[in-house]
């Protein structure tokens, strides 16, 4: 396998397709992020396609215009003036973001596991019960003011609150590369197909 294949595979198309059609749309923005992120492939005007469907398309949350992390700084989500000076906060925005997001989960699924993450979530607002329908879930409520890496937990967190007893085995983060991936059944916990 080329490392290419192998790059794409971790989040394969029919394992997005599964959780899309049991209403994951939570869980498969923060995937989608976090292999994107992976792949380098979110630039500037990527980001912001990311936003526009997954965030504003789904009502979570207003486009934000900016995108920011602490220890980096924020920047214009402005695809139309993106110099390559832009280009490289972008970059580092996202994988910092992304860094933050894969050490948070990595404690989540950790043999003590640290779930700190939720309540934070539920105590700032970020995630919301929902109360539309019989079923009770939650949804992601973050705001356009919050850095990066906590837009994409409060992703994470509503679809964890709302399927806690799914998540056993159903989470892997790669201990080599961080790759996150997930497996709705849950029969063994997935790994990153380049370091399994
Ligand atoms: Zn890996």
């Amino acid at each position: 396998m080329t490392p290419n294949l192998a790059l794409q595979a971790s989040v394969a198309p029919p394992a997005l397709a599964v959780l899309v059609s049991r209403n994951r749309h939570a869980l498969v923005a923060g995937l989608t992020f976090l292999e994107r992120a992976a792949q380098r492939t979110l630039d500037v005007a990527a980001l912001d396609a990311w936003f526009q469907r997954h965030l504003v398309g789904t009502g979570w949350m207003a486009w934000p215009g900016q995108v920011s992390e602490r220890v980096v700084g924020g920047m214009a989500l402005d695809p139309g003036s993106a110099t390559p000076e832009l280009a490289a906060r972008c970059e580092a925005i996202v994988q910092e973001a992304r860094a933050l997001v894969v050490i948070t989960l990595r404690g989540f699924i950790a043999v003590e596991s640290d779930d700190r993450f939720l309540s934070a979530a539920i105590f700032r607002d970020r995630v919301q019960p929902d109360a539309r329908g019989m079923m009770a879930g939650w949804v992601p409520r973050p705001r356009v003011e919050d850095p990066l890496s906590e837009i994409v937990l409060s992703l994470f967190a509503a679809d964890i609150l709302g399927n806690r007893e799914t998540y056993d085995r159903a989470l892997g983060v790669c201990r080599i590369c961080g790759r996150v991936a997930f497996d709705p059944t849950g029969l063994e916990r997935p790994r990153c197909s380049a370091h399994g």
